[in-house]
């Protein structure tokens, strides 16, 4: 078991990233998370045995983003089994940006080439068990509430309207998705239900406590309850590493080396087996979208304590 970190230590070190928070841009594409404060920072990591240390803006909420592609993917896996998933998505990284339409034109059978990027968050979104967008958002809704043990937990109306009126690219990538069959049903409805999954909105706390059900192998850490099976949770942190920070996967895993994924509303989350969970708030974005605090702050937890898998 590795030495624990001290709740003031973590302050001191979200202290020294603090002036990084000004160094990227709060995304806007998304015009209500412009409204994001770049200084509300907050870091969490909860070990495996229930321990939970935090510092910085820990209450604040912030909508998942691209977090909620994992956690979909492992929805999507329990409800369709392996083949069914990537039967319609690949296993893939692109190395290119999340919202990136031009390799789908590239393969044929046209599929998106992994579930990271939108398209392949799209098709997955769109294979969650529900008849309507409300009962699949529902549905992922309880799997968070199994999963953090918060069933306040929901999706931010105004995120997720903002989202819907301005997705024209997200639209776009569904409508040729549907052309070629690898979605089903209505685009309109698809979409609902995507834009109402990237807006559930959580904190650091919880963030960090879906990271350690990942290392611990999709068991619940008090029941012991195996909420994700274990070879599904263990596909979700493969592709955490290989595609996990958009086009910029292969320098984290070279600088950092832990599974993690992040989100445009500035959360990291990242999952470190016989480690724990650890989730980072810092809304300024680098160019590539990832928050400019989460990394620097993941990569020094990752240095001092030796946390690379490699
Ligand atoms: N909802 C966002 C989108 O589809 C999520 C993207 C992200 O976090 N990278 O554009």
């Amino acid at each position: 078991m590795r030495k624990k970190l001290t709740t003031e230590i973590l302050e001191e070190w979200l202290e020294n990233v603090r002036p990084y928070a000004y160094d990227g841009q709060v995304a806007d594409y998304i015009p209500a998370l412009s409204k994001q404060h770049p200084e509300d920072l907050a870091v969490a990591i909860y070990y495996l045995d229930g321990e939970c240390i935090h510092a910085g803006k820990v209450e604040t909420c912030f909508t998942l983003q691209s977090i909620s592609k994992v956690i979909a993917l492992a929805l999507a896996l329990i409800d369709n089994g392996e083949d069914y998933v990537f039967g319609h998505v690949g296993m893939e990284p692109t190395g290119d940006p999340f919202h990136s339409i031009y390799r789908l034109e590239q393969h044929r059978p046209s599929k998106p080439l992994n579930p990271m990027i939108n398209a392949g968050a799209l098709a997955v979104s769109n294979m969650i068990h529900g008849v309507t967008p409300d009962e699949k958002v529902g549905r992922l809704l309880s799997f968070i509430h199994e999963m953090t043990d918060d069933h306040s937990i929901s999706f931010n109306r105004e995120v997720a309207f903002s989202e819907f009126e301005t997705a024209f690219l997200n639209r776009s990538l569904l409508y040729y998705l549907k052309q070629h069959k690898v979605v089903t049903g209505s685009v309109e409805e698809t979409l609902d239900a995507y834009t109402k999954q990237c807006s559930i909105e959580l904190n650091v706390m919880h963030l960090s406590k879906i990271g350690a059900l990942f290392a611990n192998d999709g068991k619940d850490l008090n029941s012991g309850r195996q909420i994700i099976p274990k070879h599904f949770a263990r596909i979700c942190k493969t592709f955490m590493v290989t595609c996990g920070m958009y086009d910029a996967s292969g320098a984290f895993a070279i600088k950092v080396g832990i599974p993690a994924k992040s989100g445009v509303s500035g959360g990291v989350m990242g999952s470190v087996n016989g480690f724990g969970g650890i989730a980072v708030y810092g809304p300024a974005l680098d160019p590539k979208g990832n928050s400019v605090v989460g990394l620097k702050l993941i990569e020094m937890l990752s240095n001092r304590y030796d946390l690379s898998i490699f």
